[in-house]
């Protein structure tokens, strides 16, 4: 079948791996990933992206980079996912490169039918959630209201259970790198580059060997950069309800000055006036707070910092000698 990628010669392939104690599921994931992709392609590199992980992680992706094709780059501490994807982009020298999680919740058997999207010619595609029953119901409820939110209020579309396991063309990765912010949501950074994207379903497994980093106040802080990153909607929400309580109040003072005309001055209102007083002042500080997180982010993208640092950076062992061998055989022709 003539195919957009038809009689374009093998593509390079890299797969991020961002990895936080993973050490247990690299060992498993790894050699997996090392006997799936070969079926797409048979260039090939995995790139370990340790995000300043304190378990065995660097040593075994070491270990591991003898046999398999598997580059490691460690970060100088603990940056998060977001961070570490974004490294992880950087250094992708791929034509297709896949970002999934190190922890096996990804099926690497999507692989097969997300490279096949990419031969129709599609430049992202990624995984979406076919259930969440996996969640919990709290968090089910909250991540419905929140991607609701942000689907009411931002400027782009960010698919509710899209995550950020996916496959991309080199061309989306050239556009991911020329986003210069520092406080990320990758998957919304996704949603703002555009390109010939696709969902696919996937089903995602249980995480192979210990426990989720995503507690419940990583993922409100991620959600905070998600809204305050791709909307300035509760900013307008103020100026709503600052002119609502203004109506009110005047609404209110008409009322007083005709009772007072009519029925005459008594001196009630006491209650009234601590009820004001007090109401104002929690809606006042409620709007001041949101326009410091607004404030926040400005200073924290104003301040430059990059996004990650890198600590090391290794190739495998193997490639290296390869690279070796390939250059003795061109010189020995
Ligand atoms: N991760 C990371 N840095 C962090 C936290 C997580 O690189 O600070 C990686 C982690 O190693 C895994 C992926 O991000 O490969 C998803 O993390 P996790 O499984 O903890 O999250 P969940 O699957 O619950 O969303
Ligand atoms: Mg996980």
């Amino acid at each position: 079948m003539l195919t957009p990628r038809s009689g374009q010669p093998a593509p390079l392939i890299t797969c991020i791996l961002p990895a936080y104690n993973e050490a247990d599921n690299l060992k498993e994931m790894v050699p997996l990933l090392c006997a799936t992709l070969p079926k797409l392609s048979d260039r090939f590199e995995v790139l370990v992206v340790d995000d300043g992980s304190r378990d065995a992680t660097e040593a075994t992706v070491l270990k591991l980079s003898e046999q398999y094709p598997v580059s490691l780059l460690s970060l100088s501490r603990n940056f998060g996912k977001e961070a570490a994807m974004s490294a992880g982009l950087d250094y992708a020298e791929g034509d297709v490169v896949i970002i999934m999680d190190s922890d096996m919740q990804h099926p690497v058997e999507m692989l097969e039918v997300f490279y096949q999207r990419w031969l129709e010619g599609y430049d992202m595609i990624y995984g979406v959630r076919a259930d969440r029953s996996d969640e919990g119901m709290v968090k089910r409820k909250l991540t419905r209201a929140f991607y609701h939110m942000l689907s009411k209020s931002a400027d782009v579309e960010i698919q509710p259970d899209a995550g950020d396991f996916r496959m991309m063309d080199a061309k989306v990765v050239r556009a991911l790198r020329s986003l210069s912010e520092r406080k990320r949501m990758m998957k919304g950074l996704f949603a703002w580059v555009g390109f010939r994207s696709i969902g696919v379903p996937f089903k995602v497994n249980p995480r192979f060997s210990g426990e989720t980093s995503f507690g419940i106040r990583r993922l409100s802080s991620l959600a905070l950069t998600g809204i305050t990153a791709f909307s300035s909607a509760p900013l307008r929400i103020w100026m709503f309800i600052g002119a609502s309580v203004s109506l009110l109040a005047m609404s209110y003072a008409v009322i007083v000055v005709l009772s007072t005309l009519i029925l005459g001055t008594d001196v009630p209102g006491w209650p009234t006036l601590v009820a004001g007083i007090g109401f104002l002042g929690g809606v006042q500080l409620l709007s001041v707070g949101v326009l410091g997180e607004y404030v926040a982010r400005i200073f924290s993208e104003v301040k430059g910092r990059p996004v990650y640092l890198i600590s090391d950076y290794r190739r495998p062992v193997h490639v290296e000698s390869q690279d070796k061998a390939s250059t003795k055989d061109a010189s020995s022709v």
